[in-house]
């Protein structure tokens, strides 16, 4: 039998490829090539489809005849696809890669390329081949999610999804470049919404935000955080003095807003340490020295090592707390000043006044624990052990036979606004042998500052269980005496500021004898605090004060000496 030829079968599969390439090739949606391994990219086959996709005959595209295919493509891409042609034929590795071109009639478009290299005996690429389609329409709408994906829809900064990118970025590839994040927080943002409505206030930060735009340089780039936060990032600043005058200009540049300058803004500078690589911390710094800058003033605030400790005290003292709260409370404990009786000369009771004790902190007095509490919710349970506490000790002395002895709990406006706040205290109250007529809460005039009538709603009741009730610090905050008329409390604490005046001025001049007077027109019987020496108890007394307390005549107490005062 007659076998063809090896040639004649070579020339035969040949021949009917082309004829497959014949059919194949116009429809390609782009063209396919088959070029030299040079930098020209020397074309040797050019289908048809290349006048679709170019703009350039395939002929003209042969040889280099008008135009090298190089030149086709963008200046930018020309190095990166070279080298990573080089890269996939050192490996052998099919070429993928989405590059942009300019048509001849300088259109622009993105294709994406898809090729190998064809490999001589001595495995050297000689040539390359493969197809370039037209991928503009994928690509835009890849680059318009990605648009989205980046970029606060409102604003059109980049968002702070970006920046966590972006300083995530540069921590890795110059952790040593001076950079800063300096961000802006505008306050009652809220306020704002319910006020003047949502497009108002969109209205506002697109103004604000044109406004800050023009403070950005090449190194000093601007993001919108949220709806209320803004952050610039500087890099390559010369100092701190620099982020201090760039701060003036941020104040300046947003105090052109009337709007703003009523509601106000804080500003705080981070200063971004080598080796910082957490974004959400970066961004948490900024955001703590912000919330640094006082309630009342707009200003800025650099997160510095002070405010670092501060804030590492104030993290120990909430896990403290939160300890004492759900696990161990033996670091919570209660210490007790007594009250003097002016007209019997005897201990009348004592105030509970709350310690907090641990290993790494010592020993924390209230004025520090109690606001962080209070800030953290944890003066729920906190209140509830201390009032535990206090019954405890109540419940003690009646047993050693004091059955007079009254004891004072001071409690928080948020303790009090809490629905189960009575009913878990008349139960507390219900299952020790003491009686609520020894027991006083101190309530303080912010209560005045809150839901006032639900407040005076609440002492009414708990009035009515047979616990007293004493107003705190009196004259220090809210109060004014005719409001004072209608609160429903027993007793008044003068506060020290007042006992201190009776020394500072002309006794004749101070007004503390109108307070106490004017309490006890209003029924109230009245404790002087703070009281520091003779002189100042002579002039109560003379004055008709009840009760004083103070460092004249006991500290606050432990328990035990506290019990050994009554005996
Ligand atoms: P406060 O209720 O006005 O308590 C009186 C504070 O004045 C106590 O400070 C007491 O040690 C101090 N003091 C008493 N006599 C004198 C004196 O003669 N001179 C001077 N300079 N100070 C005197 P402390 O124990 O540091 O308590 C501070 C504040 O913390 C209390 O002020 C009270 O508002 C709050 N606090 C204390 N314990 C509790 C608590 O259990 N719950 C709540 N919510 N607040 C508490
Ligand atoms: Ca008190
Ligand atoms: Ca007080």
């Amino acid at each position: 039998m007659n076998k063809p030829g090896g040639d004649n079968l070579k020339k035969l599969k040949a021949q009917r490829k082309a004829k497959q390439n014949d059919a194949l090739l116009p429809n390609l949606p782009g063209m396919a090539y088959r070029c030299k391994y040079d930098r020209d990219w020397t074309m040797l086959f050019v289908s048809e489809g290349c006048y679709d996709l170019t703009g350039y005959k395939a002929e003209d595209l042969v040889n280099n005849k008008e135009v090298p295919f190089n030149e086709i493509i963008n200046p930018e891409y020309r190095e990166p696809i070279w080298k990573e042609w080089e890269r996939v034929i050192a490996l052998k590795e099919t070429f993928r890669y989405e590059y942009e071109i300019t048509t001849a009639k300088g259109e622009k478009k993105w294709v994406l390329e898809t090729g190998r290299g064809i490999y001589g005996p001595d495995g050297k690429a000689e040539l390359l081949e493969g197809i370039i389609i037209d991928v503009t329409e994928r690509k835009e709408r890849e680059l318009q999610l990605k648009y989205l994906y980046d970029h606060d829809y409102l604003t059109s900064l980049y968002n702070r999804r970006y920046f966590e990118e972006i300083l995530l970025r540069d921590a890795c590839a110059a952790p040593d470049k001076k950079r800063a994040v300096i961000l802006i927080n505008l306050r009652k943002f809220t306020y704002l919404n319910i006020t003047y409505g949502y497009h108002y206030s969109e209205n506002l930060v697109r103004e604000i935000v044109g406004n800050l735009l023009r403070l950005c340089r090449d190194n000093v780039r601007l993001f919108h955080i949220s709806i209320d936060r803004y952050a610039f990032y500087v890099e390559g600043f010369a100092g701190k003095d620099a982020l201090v005058s760039f701060c003036g200009a941020v104040s300046e540049t947003l105090g052109i807003s009337p709007m703003l300058k009523t509601i106000g803004w804080s500003i705080g500078v981070y200063e971004i340490r080598p080796g910082d690589r957490d974004p959400e911390n970066i961004l948490k710094n900024a955001s703590l020295a912000a919330a640094n800058v006082r309630a009342s003033a707009s200003g800025y605030s650099f997160f510095d090592n002070e405010l670092e400790e501060r804030l590492y005290r104030k993290a120990d003292i909430v896990r403290e707390l939160t300890r004492a709260a759900i696990y161990d409370d033996s670091g919570l404990f209660l210490v007790y000043q007594p009250i003097l009786d002016l007209k019997r000369n005897t201990v009348y009771g004592f105030e509970a006044l709350a310690r907090l004790k641990s290993e790494t902190l010592g020993e924390v007095m209230p004025g520090e624990f109690i606001p962080i509490a209070e800030e953290s919710q944890l003066i729920i349970p906190i209140g509830r052990i201390i009032i535990r506490k206090a019954l405890d000790f109540m419940e003690r002395l009646h047993a050693g036979g004091y059955k007079n002895a009254k004891v004072s709990v001071n409690i928080s406006t948020i303790q009090l606004l809490e629905d189960s706040f009575i009913p878990s205290l008349t139960e507390a109250i219900g299952e020790k042998s003491i009686d609520p007529a020894n027991l006083c809460l101190e309530i303080t005039e912010s209560v005045f500052s809150s839901d006032y009538e639900e407040i005076n709603r609440r002492l009414d009741e708990i009035r009515r269980f047979g616990i007293r009730v004493a107003l705190d610090d009196f004259g220090t905050g809210y109060s004014t005496l005719a409001r004072e008329r209608e609160l429903n409390v027993d007793i008044m604490k003068i506060d020290k500021y007042f006992i201190d005046k009776i020394l500072t001025i002309d006794a004749r001049q101070a007004i503390t004898s109108d307070i106490i007077s004017m309490a006890h027109k209003l029924g109230h019987s009245v404790v002087a605090e703070g009281v520091e020496n003779e002189y100042q108890k002579q002039y109560l007394i003379e004055n008709g004060c009840d009760f004083i307390q103070g460092f004249l005549f006991s500290k606050p107490l432990p328990e035990y000496k506290a019990a050994e005062l009554l005996g």
